[in-house]
C-alpha cells in the first residue's frame, strides 16, 4: 500500500513552493488509493513555532488537502512531531554506534572551518576528511579532557550510488567526493535532519518520498542511512523547484506569497489548487482547468517536468478567474457576500446591501474578476458621487448631443423597464446617427465614469432611472464646467 508524507518545518506560513509539495503528495496518494501522512519536522527549536502548525492545518484544510495520520488526529505510527520522537532517534543512533556504522567525531568547529577554508582555496568541494574514524584513544582522551563534545558521524563505506528517480530517471552519485562521513547526532545529542527523516520514513513505512530537487544531494546519504537502519529505502521523486519569472528562486515580491495571503485576497481555493498543480505537471492533453476531483484522477508522476516551474502571477489569476466563472451563480454570490462582509469592502454609497439587487450587482462582475477582493474596485461603480475620468473626447459636440438625447429620452420614462436597453440604444442611434464605439463608449463613460467596465445593459437596470439620469447630467456638467 502506498504511503506518502508531507513533512514541513513549522518555521513560517506555508507558501506556493511547499503547498505544491503538499498537493502533489496528496494527489499521488489519492490516485494510488494510498495514505497521506502529515509529519511536523520541528527539531529546529529556535525557528519552529506552534502558531505555524495551527496555521498549516487551516491552510491545508482550505486547499482541500486531508491527511489520514498526523499530529492532530494521531495514527498507528505516531507521534507525528519530531520533537516527540527524540528518544527514538537517540536509540537508533546508539545502535548505529554500537554496530560500528557511526562514530564519535571530536573535531572542533575551528578545525572544521580551517578545513573548509583550505578546500575553498584549493577549489575543491569542502568534504569532511573522515579523520575521526581513526582517532587514537590518546587523542580522543585529550579532547574529552579539553571539554570537546562529540557529534556522531555516519560512515560512508559505499562511495558510489545510483538512484532511479521517478521524475529524473537514473542519477549517479559519487558520494565519497561529495561529502565524506556526515553528522547524524549533534553535540547537544539531538538528531540532524538526515537521521530524523530516515528514522521517521522508515518507521512510518513511507513508500514514496516526493520532495523538492533541493533535497537531491541528501538522497544518497539517506539511502545509505535507511539501509544501515534496516529499512528498505522508499522510492524517490524529486520535483523541480519553483522559480521566479526573472530566474532564480521565487522571491516574495514575485509571488512567494503565503497561501493565507491568497486566501485573504479572496482567490478561490479551487483555482489556487489548480494553479499549483500546473507548476511542474501537465495533463496528457491540453486541458489546464481542473477541479480537485479531476486532479485526483489524472495526476501522475510521469507527467512531471524536469525543468524549473516558473511562477506566473498572470496565469494564476487567469486560472482563478476561470474557476470563478465556472461556479454556479448561487455559490458565487454566497462566497462573494461572505468575503465582502468579512473584509468590509462594500464601497460607500453602495446603498442596497441585501437582496436581489445586491446579488445582481455582484454577479455583474462574475466574469471579469480573479479574486473576491477585486470586487472592491468593481463595486465602486455604484458609488455616489461617481468619479469621472478626464477625457477630451467627452467634450466634443457630438458627445454632448448624445448625452443630452440620452437624458431626454430617459426623462420621458417613469422608470427603467426590463427591455429598456435595446430600445433605448436603437432610439439614440436614430436620434444622433451615432453607432458602435461612437455611441457606446461615451455612454459607458457617462454611466460608469470610465471607458471600461461591466455590461451596460445590466448596469443601467441596477442603477435605475434616477441614478442614470444624474450620471448623464453630471457627465455633461463635468465637461461643460
Ligand atoms: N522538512 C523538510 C523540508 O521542509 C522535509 C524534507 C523531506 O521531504 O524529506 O524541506
Amino acid at each position: 500500500m502506498v504511503r506518502v508524507r508531507f513533512a514541513p518545518s513549522p518555521t513560517g506560513y506555508i507558501h506556493i513552493g511547499n503547498a505544491r509539495t503538499a498537493l502533489f503528495n496528496y494527489l499521488f496518494a489519492q490516485k494510488q488509493g494510498g495514505s497521506y501522512i502529515l509529519r511536523i519536522e520541528d527539531t529546529d527549536a529556535e525557528r519552529s513555532k506552534d502558531e505555524y502548525i495551527h496555521a498549516l492545518y487551516e491552510d491545508l484544510a482550505w486547499l482541500g488537502i486531508e491527511w489520514q495520520e498526523g499530529p492532530d488526529i494521531g495514527g498507528p505510527f505516531g507521534p507525528y512531531r519530531q520533537t516527540e520522537r527524540i528518544e527514538t532517534y537517540r536509540d537508533m543512533a546508539a545502535k548505529l554506534l554500537k554496530e560500528g556504522k557511526a562514530y564519535r567525531c571530536y573535531c572542533t568547529e575551528e578545525e572544521l572551518e580551517a578545513h573548509r577554508r583550505e578546500a575553498e582555496m584549493k577549489r575543491i568541494p569542502p568534504r569532511y576528511s573522515n579523520r575521526c574514524r581513526t582517532l587514537s584513544s590518546e587523542e580522543r582522551e585529550k579532547r574529552i579532557r579539553r571539554g570537546v563534545r562529540p557529534v556522531l558521524r555516519f560512515r560512508i563505506d559505499d562511495p558510489e550510488l545510483t538512484l532511479v528517480d521517478l521524475i529524473r530517471g537514473t542519477v549517479e552519485f559519487n558520494l565519497d567526493q561529495m561529502v565524506g562521513d556526515f553528522v547524524i547526532m549533534k553535540q547537544d545529542n539531538t538528531p540532524t535532519f538526515h537521521l530524523a527523516v530516515c528514522a521517521d520514513d522508515g518507521l512510518m513505512k513511507i513508500t514514496h518520498v516526493i520532495r523538492g530537487e533541493d533535497h537531491l544531494p541528501n538522497t544518497p546519504r539517506h539511502i545509505l542511512l535507511f539501509r544501515a537502519l534496516g529499512f528498505e529505502p522508499p522510492k524517490f521523486a524529486h520535483m523541480s523547484l519553483t522559480a521566479s519569472p526573472t530566474g532564480g528562486l521565487l522571491s516574495k515580491r514575485e509571488g512567494a506569497t503565503s497561501i493565507r495571503e491568497y486566501r485573504e485576497l479572496g482567490y478561490p481555493e479551487s483555482g489556487v489548487v489548480n494553479y499549483l498543480s500546473l507548476l511542474g505537471w501537465s495533463s496528457s492533453d491540453t486541458h489546464e482547468i481542473f477541479t480537485m476531483d479531476e486532479l485526483k484522477e489524472r495526476f501522475d508522476l510521469a507527467h512531471m517536468r524536469k525543468s524549473a516551474a516558473i511562477f506566473d502571477r498572470a496565469k494564476l489569476e487567469w486560472v482563478c478567474g476561470m474557476h470563478l466563472r465556472r461556479m454556479t451563480d448561487r455559490a458565487f454570490v454566497e462566497q462573494a457576500f461572505q468575503y465582502i462582509s468579512a473584509h468590509q469592502i462594500l464601497p460607500p454609497g453602495c446603498m442596497e446591501k441585501e437582496g436581489e439587487w445586491y446579488e445582481q450587482a455582484v454577479l455583474l462582475f462574475k466574469d471579469n474578476i480573479h479574486s473576491y477582493s477585486d470586487l472592491k474596485n468593481r463595486l465602486s461603480v455604484f458609488e455616489e458621487p461617481l468619479r469621472f475620468e478626464e477625457d477630451d473626447a467627452m467634450k466634443s459636440e457630438e458627445v454632448q448631443r448624445l448625452l443630452e438625447a440620452a437624458a431626454k429620452s430617459l426623462e420621458s420614462l417613469p422608470d427603467v423597464p426590463a427591455d429598456f436597453w435595446p430600445e433605448w440604444t436603437a432610439k439614440l442611434k436614430m436620434m444622433t446617427k451615432l453607432k458602435g464605439k461612437d455611441l457606446f463608449i461615451p455612454l459607458r463613460h457617462a454611466l460608469t465614469g470610465c471607458r471600461e467596465g461591466p455590461e451596460l445593459r445590466r448596469l443601467v437596470q441596477l442603477l435605475g432611472r434616477e441614478r442614470c439620469l444624474n450620471r448623464l447630467r453630471q457627465a455633461r456638467k463635468t465637461v461643460t464646467s
